[in-house]
């Protein structure tokens, strides 16, 4: 079985712990065959709203020649970013990844959505309203999330039904992504046509961010292209349940998954 961890981030991301030649010592560890580092770029500067216009890709190349010097023979490393709400400026975005070293993947996410009060990080959603004011903020989400599937200049979408895990795992309600179907089928239908694929993210081993039925709608519709990853922010969450979403995907109707180089598709077999 070819273990690939697509969506890892290190201390180069603000939420990150541990250095990539630590992350790498890990997966490693862990049985990985390869790792591809996908540390936080946003539009925007960490907890506020607050234009972001250059991104430290020195900081991260070094880091990534570090543990490629360490580790590179032991794992296959690639080098990746999840660039974060890109639809708030793809000016700002273009600007930040023209000005990167060449990368290997590139997930493209949304993690904000917007209510009465204008944009705000999913991860801070209220806990105390009614299923309409969930309802309402999913659809604004995936309406970001067209956009973004629009622009395009990516890999894969990341953790497509985010939402979900902020508002049914964090606040704790039971909000369906079932009236969202329509919405969520015109971004695949976006996104494909493109060469562009999603991720299956295994959310620490909760609900994949998406789950089988998404999966499945992807896959009829002529999605091939998906990346698995654990967004793990440290050790203890790399590379969770991969090898079980890999069997997943296979009753999903997948044969393949995905693994990048240098922005191309690799597609690996999955596993009995
Ligand atoms: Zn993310
Ligand atoms: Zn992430």
């Amino acid at each position: 079985m070819y273990l690939a961890d697509y969506h890892v981030h290190s201390s180069c991301s603000p939420d990150g712990h541990l250095t990539m030649a630590k992350m790498a010592r890990e997966g490693i560890a862990r049985g990985l065959d390869e790792l591809c580092f996908t540390d936080h770029v946003d539009t925007i500067q960490w907890g506020t709203n607050q234009p972001r216009e250059a991104y430290d890709w020195a900081a991260l190349q070094a880091q990534y020649d570090e543990a490629r010097r360490q580790y590179g023979s032991r794992i296959k490393l690639k080098l990746g970013a999840e660039l974060g709400e890109a639809y708030l400026s793809f000016d700002r975005a273009a600007h930040l990844l023209d000005t990167a070293p060449e990368l290997d993947f590139i997930i493209g996410s949304v993690h904000m959505s917007r209510d009465d009060r204008g944009y705000f990080d999913l991860f801070y959603i209220a806990g105390d309203r009614d299923d309409a004011y969930y309802h309402a903020v999913i659809d604004a989400y995936l309406e970001e999330l067209l956009a973004l599937a629009e622009w395009g200049r990516f890999s894969v979408l990341g953790h497509l039904t985010l939402p979900i895990r902020c508002i049914n795992e964090m606040r704790h309600k039971n909000i369906s992504f079932r009236p969202h179907m329509e919405q969520v089928e015109e971004i695949l239908r976006t996104i494909i046509p493109k060469g562009i694929g999603i991720e299956c993210n295994t959310n620490r081993g909760n609900t994949p961010l998406p789950d089988a039925e998404i999966l499945t709608l992807y896959r009829r519709l002529g999605g091939e292209i998906i990346t698995l990853g654990s967004d793990a922010h440290k050790a203890g969450n790399l590379g969770c349940v991969i090898a079980e979403r890999q069997e997943l995907l296979r009753q999903c109707g997948f044969r393949f998954f995905t693994t990048f180089d240098r922005m191309k598709p690799d597609f690996q077999a999955l596993s009995h």
